[in-house]
């Protein structure tokens, strides 16, 4: 038999395929049964569109096959199989995509979805494979073929004997070597996880034969181990059904099965996006904050899904950082299974979907702010300090989307309060906001500086937080109305601040004072401000005097 060697670019492309797209090894299953998947649904449209074809849904799944004393793995599926021409050409020619082709030659559109398209998914079988052998039979055809392969060499094609239409993939398990581990793709619980976490949305059912133990007849410990056929995958994901027909426990059931969190989740959005970008997402707001949330070793993102098939973990170009504490995934048809992280970063899709995720968190925030204010607080307490950071990360670029989630503490409604609900109840007369800064409330309302605007009637915003501070020096003013520190020698209150200026019978003690503070201080003025103490600070800059703490104690 002549071994045909592989195209030249294909060896180059088999070594790099195997080297280095793919990080995680066990993802060539993922790739095989894909292809499985597409193999069935492209028989599937060979039943639509010729009448002597009939598509019987229980004849068509996945079969998967570990034998651990051969060191085999086999995917067998009953999908449209391959030619001889078609083995040559699909197997032969890595990066050619026999998927791609039947799409474009049938101009499919919607409702298809088929996975493949860049014609390397198969090759990732000789991550783990020292041999692959393909024994297929295509619709139609008579005869069946083998196609056989030990990687870079070439490949050998020979007739064989298969009763049935369909493929079956059979990969010779490398041996274990001193820092590479092989065995685990014979063991069918680490096989069935596998299919679990990749594949579990593929629409065919995925079967695999597993071990169970049984309790002997009249035993109480010993037991039969009966082999037995199981359906691995789930099949219709949540997100692919109809809103209406879920309840809120199917959701937090998924977040539960997802590991997206020990907590419930606060709320939840389900998106089903029909545009210009086709997509399913689920998204959540915890509840609780993650114990490492705001540790280096944190990483955001949502899970991302071709069609159904997962293709990475923790996608971060999906959530802005200032929303990193959302959960959930992204499923689209309109992405490529093999999409790598460097590609994905210039998808101009995912940027798309990107800004409807966070358009969509935000206006489920705003809900909950303003309908479920306790749920909303709670959120807050855990999150709130992420969102004042992205106030003024990025050079306050995201303020506009950040300042109408922000809360503050209020002296006068002694809770929570957002800057419109301070806005609108501000005295008719009122020029700033105001706001003071300290360790805690209760220091914050023995001040001097806030004793006085308090008992003027005036709300105060309490900045007890390292981060307020800066969030609103970036936001500079909400709703055209400026924000002022309580400490600042103007607050804008004019009959107050007049009189002030007047009462010089003292100058000379004031004269006294500055001189002997004049490295600390610069200036000693009398004030009418003062209620119950005899002296507070106060800063005319633009940093005020908590501010300068924080930054002082910050590292350099
Ligand atoms: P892709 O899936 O991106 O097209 P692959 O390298 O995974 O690329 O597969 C190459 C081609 O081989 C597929 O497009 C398909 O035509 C063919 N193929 C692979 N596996 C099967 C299978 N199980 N049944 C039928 N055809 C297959
Ligand atoms: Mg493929």
């Amino acid at each position: 038999m002549i071994k045909k060697e592989f195209k030249a670019e294909s060896k180059r492309l088999l070594d790099l395929m195997i080297n280095s797209i793919y990080t995680h090894k066990e993802i060539f299953l993922r790739e095989l049964i894909s292809n499985s998947s597409d193999a069935i649904d492209k028989m599937y449209y060979r039943a639509l569109t010729d009448e002597n074809i009939t598509f019987n849904k229980d004849d068509y799944y996945i079969m998967i096959t570990a034998d651990r004393d051969n060191r085999t793995l086999s995917v067998l599926d009953t999908g449209i199989g391959m030619t001889k021409e078609e083995l040559e050409e699909n197997l032969g020619v890595i990066a050619k995509s026999g998927s791609f082709a039947f799409k474009k030659e049938n101009e499919l559109k919607d409702g298809f979805d088929i996975i493949g398209q860049f014609g390397v998914g198969f090759y990732s079988a000789f991550m783990v494979a020292e041999s692959v052998t393909v024994v297929t039979k295509a619709l139609g055809s008579d005869q069946a073929y083998k196609w056989e392969s030990e990687g870079a060499e070439g490949y050998t094609v020979e007739p064989v004997e298969k009763e049935s239409v369909g493929t079956e993939i059979i990969l010779k398990i490398k041996e274990n070597t001193e820092d590479e581990f092989y065995d685990e793709f014979l063991e069918e619980y680490r096989l069935g996880s596998i299919i679990k976490k990749y594949s579990d949305f593929i629409r065919y059912p995925i079967k695999m034969e597993v071990t169970k133990r049984k309790l002997k007849e009249g035993s109480k410990n010993q037991y039969d181990e009966i082999k037995e056929i199981k359906v691995i995958n789930s099949m219709i994901p949540i997100w692919r059904k109809n809103k209406n027909e879920l309840t809120k426990e199917d959701y937090e059931n998924f977040y539960t099965e997802k590991h997206y969190g020990y907590d419930k989740p606060l709320s939840y959005v389900h998106i089903s996006a029909d545009g210009a970008v086709r997509y399913n997402a689920i998204l959540y707001i915890p509840e609780k904050m993650p114990f490492d949330f705001y540790t280096k070793e944190y990483e955001k993102g949502l899970e991302l899904y071709s069609n159904g098939v997962l293709i990475m973990d923790k996608c971060g170009e999906l959530v802005p950082d200032y929303f990193s504490f959302v959960k959930g995934m992204v499923d689209s048809e309109d992405l490529s299974l093999n999409i790598s992280r460097e590609l994905l970063q210039h998808d101009r899709q995912l940027k798309i979907i990107a800004k409807r995720i966070k358009e969509k968190i935000k206006s489920e925030l705003i809900f909950l702010q303003k309908e479920e204010r306790e749920k909303y607080e709670e959120f807050y307490k855990s999150f709130g300090r992420q969102l004042k950071y992205g106030v003024y990360t990025d050079f306050g670029q995201h303020k506009e989307t950040l300042q109408d989630l922000l809360m503050f503490y209020s002296s006068k409604e002694k809770k929570m309060v957002t800057l419109d609900e301070y806005v609108e109840r501000m005295k008719e007369d009122q020029k700033y906001i105001y706001y003071a800064s300290g360790d805690s409330i209760e220091r914050i309302d023995k001040m001097p500086q806030t004793e006085f605007l308090n008992e003027e009637g005036y709300e105060i915003l309490y900045f007890t937080d390292d981060v307020d501070e800066f969030a609103i020096n970036i936001l500079m003013n909400y709703k055209e109305k400026e924000f002022k520190s309580v400490s600042s020698g103007d607050l804008g209150i004019e009959s107050k601040d007049k009189e002030e200026n007047e009462g010089n019978e003292n100058k000379e003690v004031f004269e006294y004072m500055k001189e002997l503070l004049s490295e600390k201080i610069k200036d000693v003025r009398p004030s009418k401000r003062l209620k119950n103490h005899p002296v507070c600070l106060a800063s005319e800059g633009e940093i005020s005097i908590e501010m300068e703490k924080v930054l002082r104690a910050m590292p350099t």
